[in-house]
Formats: C-alpha cells, sequence, structure tokens
C-alpha cells in the first residue's frame, strides 16, 4: 500500500494527480476462503481489516452486494459518541469511541473524526430525570459527560429558541462525541484490508447458504459458490433475510431510518444537538450543510426512501427550535434500512448453524460503533467463539430475559 502523506501529494501533482494507485483491488473470488463476511458496509470491513491487521488472518474475503459503504454506512448521519446508559453498553461504545481518536492515523486516511461535542437536551421532567440517570451511570463507568444548564445550552448553540413549544431545560453534554465523514471509513477501512491482502468483491450478492450436518460449508452467490468454515454476517437492514437463507429467525425488526442535508451555510451551528423528546437533531457538515434528523418511520420496510411526512415531521421541530433556518432549502433527503431489536442494543452472536457468526441489530446507532464492533467481532471470528465484550450481547439474552436496555439512550438518538 502506497502511504499517503505531504511527500505522495507533492510527488503525484507533478503528474497531475493522474498517477494515483487504485485504492483497493477488484479481484474475482477465489473458490475458498478462511473467512468470509457477507456486508461491505463499515462494520463488514473494519472487521475484515482486524481480523487481517491484529490476528494475521489475511485469507478474507467481504462480500458486497452493490457497492461498499453504500448501505447505512453512506446513509447515515455520522453522530460518534459513548454516552449509553447499561456498562454493557458504555465498555463497548468508548471501546469504539478510543478507535475514532486514532482511526485516522491507524488506517493513514483521513476519516474527519471532529470531536466537537454533543449535546442531548432536555425538555421536561422525565427527559431531565433520563439525563440524570443517565450522565451519573456514564460517570461512575468513568466515561465522561456533564450537565449543562439552559443558559450554557444558548451560549454553545446561539440559534437555539429556548421557549419553544417544548422549553429546553437543560441538557447533557459528552466533549468526545462528534461527528467523522461516514464515506471515508469505509474507504479506509477498505484500503487497509486490501493491502493485507484482503479480497473485496462487489457487486456479489450471497444468495444462500450450504450446509453440511449443521455445519456452514460456504456461501451461494451471483457469482458462484464460494467455499468458507467460518463466516460473519453483518448486513444490517438485510440480517433478517440472511438469517432466513440459514434456517433461523432474529429477534429484530426492519424499519425505514431518513435523513436530510440543507443547502451549505456559513458556519452556524458547532456541535452535535439531540433532541430525543422532539425527534429532531442537526449538526453541520464541514462543508456546511446542516444535517438533519428524527426518528424511524413508524413501519416495517425494507424500501430506501424518503417519505414528505416524515420530511414534516422532522423539519417542524427544527424549525421550533432554530426558527432562523425556516428558510434554509433542504437539497438531498434519503433513508438507510435499519435492524432494531427490541432492547435497542446490537447483536453479536454465534448462530444454530455452526462456524456461522452474526452481528447485527445497530439499528439506528451503529456508525459510532464501527471501529469497535469490527474490532470485537473479528476477535470472535479469530477466536470462533465471544469475547468478553461479545458475550452479553448474544441472541440468548431474548431468551434468558438479561436485556441490556438502551431504549432511551439508543431509540431516537443515534
Ligand atoms: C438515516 C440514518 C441515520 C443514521 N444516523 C446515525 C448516526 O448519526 N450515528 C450512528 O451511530 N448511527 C447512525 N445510523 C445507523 C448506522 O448507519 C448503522 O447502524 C451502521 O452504518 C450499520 O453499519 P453496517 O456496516 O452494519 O451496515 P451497512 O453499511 O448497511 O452495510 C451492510 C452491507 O451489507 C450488504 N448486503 C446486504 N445483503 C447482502 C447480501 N445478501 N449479500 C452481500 N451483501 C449484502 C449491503 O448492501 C450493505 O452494504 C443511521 C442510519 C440511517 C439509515
Amino acid at each position: 500500500m502506497k502511504r499517503y502523506s505531504i511527500f505522495s501529494l507533492v510527488r503525484n501533482a507533478l503528474s497531475y494527480h493522474e498517477n494515483w494507485p487504485k485504492a483497493w483491488r477488484s479481484p474475482d473470488p477465489k473458490p475458498a476462503y478462511d473467512v468470509i463476511i457477507i456486508g461491505g458496509g463499515g462494520h463488514g470491513l473494519a472487521t475484515a481489516y482486524y481480523l487481517a491487521k491484529e490476528h494475521g488472518i489475511t485469507n478474507v474475503a467481504v462480500l458486497e452486494k452493490s457497492w461498499i459503504g453504500g448501505g447505512n454506512t453512506g446513509r447515515n448521519t455520522t453522530i460518534v459518541r459513548s454516552n449509553y446508559l447499561m456498562p454493557e453498553s458504555l465498555a463497548l461504545y468508548d471501546h469504539a469511541l478510543k478507535l475514532w481518536e486514532d482511526l485516522s492515523q491507524d488506517l493513514n486516511y483521513n476519516v474527519m473524526f471532529s470531536p466537537r461535542g454533543l449535546l442531548h437536551l432536555a425538555h421536561n421532567v422525565h427527559d431531565m430525570q433520563e439525563i440524570g440517570r443517565r450522565g451519573h451511570a456514564i460517570n461512575a463507568a468513568g466515561v465522561d459527560s456533564e450537565f449543562v444548564t439552559r443558559e450554557q445550552v444558548k451560549a454553545m448553540v446561539p440559534i437555539i429558541n429556548l421557549d419553544c413549544r417544548y422549553p429546553v431545560m437543560g441538557g447533557l453534554l459528552q466533549k468526545r462525541g462528534g461527528v467523522a465523514r461516514h464515506d471515508a471509513v469505509a474507504w479506509g477501512y477498505a484500503r487497509g484490508a486490501d493491502a493485507r491482502g484482503v479480497d473485496i468483491i462487489q457487486n456479489c450478492a450471497v444468495t444462500g447458504f450450504r450446509m453440511d450436518g449443521g455445519r456452514v460449508q460456504g456461501v451461494e452467490t451471483t457469482r458462484g459458490f464460494i467455499a468458507a468454515p467460518r463466516i460473519g454476517v453483518v448486513v444490517a437492514g438485510n440480517s433478517g433475510a440472511l438469517a432466513a437463507m440459514a434456517g433461523f429467525r432474529l429477534p429484530i425488526e426492519t424499519t425505514p431510518l431518513q435523513a436530510m442535508v440543507s443547502e451549505p451555510l456559513k458556519p452556524i451551528i458547532d456541535c452535535v444537538v439531540m433532541s430525543n423528546t422532539i425527534h429532531a437533531y442537526i449538526s453541520q457538515s464541514d462543508k456546511g450543510e446542516l444535517v438533519i434528523g428524527g426518528s424511524s418511520d413508524p413501519y416495517n420496510s425494507y424500501a430506501q426512501r424518503g417519505s414528505f411526512d416524515q420530511i414534516e415531521h422532522v423539519v417542524g421541530p427544527i424549525v421550533e427550535l432554530y426558527p432562523a433556518l425556516s428558510r434554509i432549502r433542504l437539497m438531498r433527503h434519503w433513508a438507510g434500512i435499519t435492524d432494531i431489536t427490541v432492547d435497542r442494543s446490537p447483536i453479536m452472536s454465534k448462530t444454530p448453524v455452526e462456524g456461522l457468526f452474526i452481528n447485527c441489530g445497530w439499528g439506528t446507532g451503529g456508525f459510532k460503533a464501527t471501529p469497535g464492533s469490527g474490532h470485537v467481532f473479528a476477535h470472535c471470528l479469530a477466536l470462533g467463539d465471544l469475547t468478553p465484550m461479545a458475550a452479553p450481547f448474544t441472541m440468548d439474552r431474548f431468551h434468558t430475559g438479561a436485556l441490556i436496555d438502551e431504549g432511551a439512550a439508543a431509540a431516537v438518538a443515534h
């Protein structure tokens, strides 16, 4: 892999930037691999990267049915934070946040991680109690989080209207939280994995599993059969469909989640502001676009498209909270399909099929977990078993009742 640096930038400027090597290859699939990862989103690519980098397992294929990062990875609103309620989640998401902090250096690829601070607003007594409980739990786990008054909110976000229909009463701030460039995360991991020998195979949909005696032998794909003794399924909103191919059911629902961006503006808001109660959140991208999102669509679907009623549902509260934005034009609007569990926590698990592992259920909030999820899941695939950080997140919890309830920290908040 050619390293990106100021020197390579200058060298390539001399040839008008026409001779940069491709960031990753486009190989044909081999007949067999040691590990196959289904899904070329951030989580799948990160898994492949850490398998190669930290476990020396490089005979790996990532199979992606369309283009890498074209699923939720390229559709999310890029919020990164670790301020969850339960100790299991705090450990996992803070592990991810620590990896974010050095990710650009580690990948030699600028993922534009920007820890600009993330504010959860409280609009009523219940919100104040929720952030109170969660803030203390976060601090008790040694993770950063602080309460801010409504005056401090106003100082941080001068364009906010504190006395709107749901007045702002205070907030919970995670200063290490922020945003990152989502496509760059997929591309950086793809480049790093490819350089270590991983085959990234795009336009290759998995259509079935071949099994023998309860053990997986490989996958049927649109490009033929590919064998592997160990397979990781990391397909976000398509997890239910893949589980059905393997003959088991998952405790998840698949629901669209929409987002939109405005025309670019001069800097107007320099942190991420989320309001769970009114179902709207906002940040400003480095290009100047306001990045706006809200809650999931209220029905199950595999459609990756936006709808006018959701624009109205999200833009209404945004304009109430930030009246100065009422004349801004929206530029793009889209949806992704998210896989949501009943406790709003992910699933990292073995499956009833030996050799087949699944990583899903990140729902509306898995972008922030990308490095941690890939890191932990790679360890599980290398080990052939679950690591202590992954162990609480198996499918068994839906039988045992040991749920990891992140309803408040993850339901509308992403
Ligand atoms: C609008 C929106 C906003 C969001 N905002 C945030 C946010 O601000 N912060 C946050 O933390 N999270 C957010 N999320 C959630 C986050 O995007 C996801 O949890 C995360 O990106 C999941 O990553 P992934 O790599 O598992 O999934 P994906 O990127 O969806 O990757 C899965 C891949 O699997 C592929 N695939 C599916 N079926 C097959 C098959 N049969 N064969 C081969 N490949 C297959 C798909 O094409 C896809 O590329 C948001 C999601 C959406 C939709």
